[in-house]
């Protein structure tokens, strides 16, 4: 059964003008870039080749872009040089609602010896930014706040808070991770220090990531080794991956203004037609803000997880919550930080499109998901006690 694939938040299709880009450099040009010889010469060309087209997508200069092994990497980088760059001060800040690359590396941090402030959000996932601005301190060494939430999709004042951090001189890193290829980023525009990417969410492969380092920023490696990347990340280069993000770039820039019409006209029928159709459905997040693939919806009184193996008997693929918590039943970190109630957090899942999805699809998934909702329902005592609903 070809898979009904709407976990596009949790990872992507290579697609295949990326594969055949990639595919000579495991056959043919394998040399290793940092070598003498021109077979190696050659690759390191392509790869600087790739840099300028990743840097093209964000509006930066080559120079600017570090290649990394993924987006967790390139977070985990971009928060460590801030701190290493600026040992006088011990104070970091960033959100609630961040991806655990983020999340889990602050509150290590701040088991050693940093003070790190937890920006809350409301209720639709909306940044509280005069509590931000209030918490913002001479020791503030780094802020850290991400373009899109990887769960609802709702997006950050990206150019708000570069203009105010920019104003009292604190780092601004952007975990945007979910953002690239799916809404336009200029850097030059807006006044980031650094920004995280990850291909595998961009239909390059898994295993490749990429920091934007804007110039003159202060930096220290993460990875400590050899020169490569010009001493800011040590180890010989994922060269055919890095390829595949370079083709990637010019994918997903061909394809934007796709993903703001088409795809998110399928996101929204969907997300309309799911609502009409169950009782008790409510979409997470702020609607009038957010990613153009993304869609969280909770059907209230019943499991996620029972929802996604009910789906799986169809080949839909979704999340309840997000990728890197599902085998977990803990209601997701964002949605309890949004105080979204928990037998609504429960019941959540994540639908999240690519350009590879049709309205046949769509139309599928709204055939099929009522009666599993339904199903589902009428094995919920829950759901029987608080709306006197019987099967
Ligand atoms: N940041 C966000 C917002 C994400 O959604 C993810 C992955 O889901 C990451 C960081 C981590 O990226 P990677 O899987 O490439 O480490």
């Amino acid at each position: 059964m070809n898979p009904l694939y709407f976990d596009n938040n949790a990872t992507t299709r290579v697609a295949p003008e990326v594969l055949e880009a990639m595919l000579p450099y495991f056959t043919e040009y394998y040399g290793n870039p940092s070598s003498m010889h021109t077979f190696g010469g050659t690759v390191g060309r392509q790869i600087n080749d790739a840099r300028t087209k990743l840097a093209d997508l964000l509006g930066a200069s080559p120079e600017e872009i570090v290649f990394t092994s993924c987006g967790s990497e390139s977070d985990n980088t971009a928060i460590m040089a801030a701190l290493r760059s600026n040992p006088e001060k011990k104070h970091i800040i960033t959100s609630r609602v961040e991806h655990p690359a983020v999340k889990n590396l602050c509150e290590y941090l701040a088991k050693t010896g940093y003070r790190v402030t937890f920006v809350p959000v409301d209720h639709k996932g909306r940044l509280d930014m005069e509590y931000l601005i209030r918490h913002l301190t001479d020791d503030t060494a780094i802020a850290s706040f991400m373009w899109a939430n990887n769960e609802t999709g709702v997006i950050f004042p990206i150019d708000d808070l570069a203009g105010i951090l920019s104003e009292r001189g604190i780092i601004f890193h952007t975990d945007a991770v979910q953002a690239v290829g799916k809404v336009p980023i200029d850097v030059k525009k807006t006044r980031i220090d650094m920004l995280s990417l990850s291909g595998h969410k961009l239909h390059a492969p898994k295993g490749i990531g990429a920091l934007y380092v804007r110039k003159g920023t202060k930096f220290s490696p993460f990875l400590i080794g050899g020169h490569q990347e010009k001493g800011r990340r040590g180890g010989t280069e994922n060269v055919a991956s890095i390829i595949g993000l370079g083709r990637a770039s010019d994918f997903v820039a061909a394809h934007m203004t796709e993903e703001n019409t088409r795809i998110k006209s399928l996101r929204d029928k969907l997300e309309t037609q799911l609502v009409q159709k169950i009782p008790n459905a409510l979409v997470n997040g702020d609607t009038d803000n957010r990613l153009p693939n993304t869609s969280s919806i909770a059907f209230e009184f019943v499991e996620g997880e029972s929802i996604l193996l009910m789906m799986n008997e169809f080949g839909i693929c979704a999340s309840s919550g997000s990728a890197c918590t599902s085998g977990s039943l803990e209601p997701s970190h964002v949605l309890r930080a949004m105080g979204v109630p928990f037998t609504a957090a429960h019941g959540t899942i994540r639908f999240s499109l690519s350009i590879y999805n049709t309205e046949p699809e769509i139309d599928l998934i709204v055939e099929k998901l009522p009666p599993i909702i339904a199903r589902l329902r009428t094995m919920s005592p829950f759901w029987k006690d608080t709306c006197g609903h019987t099967a």
